[in-house]
């Protein structure tokens, strides 16, 4: 598979499973090829949640040992990092499915970008694509295009399975093969606000759209019916929000899910592509079938 083939193919299907819907939809800022030839030929790939000069440098040596043509890391890098909070756009629509009016919405995840964008300013987001370069080693990363995998999957489990109580969320969850292993490795589906024998209400699941949303959302969408989230994570800050807002929280756990978008992103891939994996940095291959 040509690099530019896998690079559409991964925002085709990021697309399709948006939560803006397709059509508003024409690239992903934190998504992107930062560096190769898009013309190689890619039949075995590297992939890690985080991609730094150490996993890079890992990625030189197993080239050497065994062959390897791409490297990538879930979590942007390079501009893809520098810029990647315009991905957030797309929490407007998460907000206004809830039930906020789109002008609310759109005004509080301006100030949140605003906000994000400052925070990403200092960052030395040229460092590990700088090593990919000086390697001569393929570099890509894939982010919003995986992440709405895994909330697309959780949240359409969410709505088939309707669980009672909030234990029955940590058992749906821990059900997943991610959460399954995150769980053996201390890392497991966490309730963090409420008692478990608490009625999950109405649930609102929040996996994708760049990071964290704003901070004073929470009593909004209280106010709209929603009774629990479950998230990847919460900021500290944010969870004194969310218990101010009297909501539940169940914390799915941040590496296994995006380990879980990234697999569902991949088995699509494979479905009509050939290639072999290797996984680390806190990501593991595991194949669902649909
Ligand atoms: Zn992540």
């Amino acid at each position: 598979m040509k690099l530019s083939r896998l690079y559409s193919q991964v925002v085709r299907l990021g697309k399709a499973c948006d939560p803006r819907g397709k059509a508003k939809v024409s690239h992903y800022e934190d998504t992107a090829i930062l560096y190769g030839n898009t013309n190689a030929d890619i039949k075995k790939i590297m992939v890690g949640i985080d991609i730094e000069v150490g996993e890079l440098m890992l990625a030189d040596s197993i080239r050497k040992s065994q062959g390897l043509d791409l490297v990538i890391s879930h979590h942007p890098e390079g501009r893809a990092w520098a810029r990647f909070y315009e991905v957030m756009q797309l929490q407007v629509d998460m907000l206004t499915k809830v039930g906020l009016e789109r002008e609310v919405a759109q005004q509080l995840i301006d100030e949140r970008m605003q906000e994000v964008a400052r925070r990403v300013m200092p960052n030395n987001h040229m460092r590990s694509q700088d090593a990919a370069r000086l390697l001569n080693m393929p570099f890509m990363c894939v982010h919003t295009p995986a992440d709405n995998h895994a909330y697309n999957f959780i949240q359409c489990l969410m709505d088939k399975e309707k669980p009672d109580r909030l234990q029955d969320i940590l058992e749906i969850l821990k059900s997943i093969p991610e959460y399954k292993e995150a769980d053996k490795n201390l890392a497991g589906p966490q309730i963090i606000l409420g008692n478990p024998r608490r009625a999950a209400g109405k649930i609102s699941v929040e996996m994708t759209g760049g990071t964290e949303g704003p901070r004073d959302v929470f009593d909004k969408i209280y106010k709209h019916g929603i009774r629990t989230l479950v998230c990847m994570h919460l900021s500290e800050e944010h969870f004194k929000k969310v218990k101010d807002a009297n909501l539940n929280v169940v914390i799915a756990g941040h590496i296994s899910s995006d380990t879980l978008g990234f697999n569902l992103l991949l088995d699509k891939i494979e479905k009509e592509e050939k290639f072999e994996t290797i996984s680390c940095s806190g990501f593991r291959r595991i194949r669902h079938h649909s």
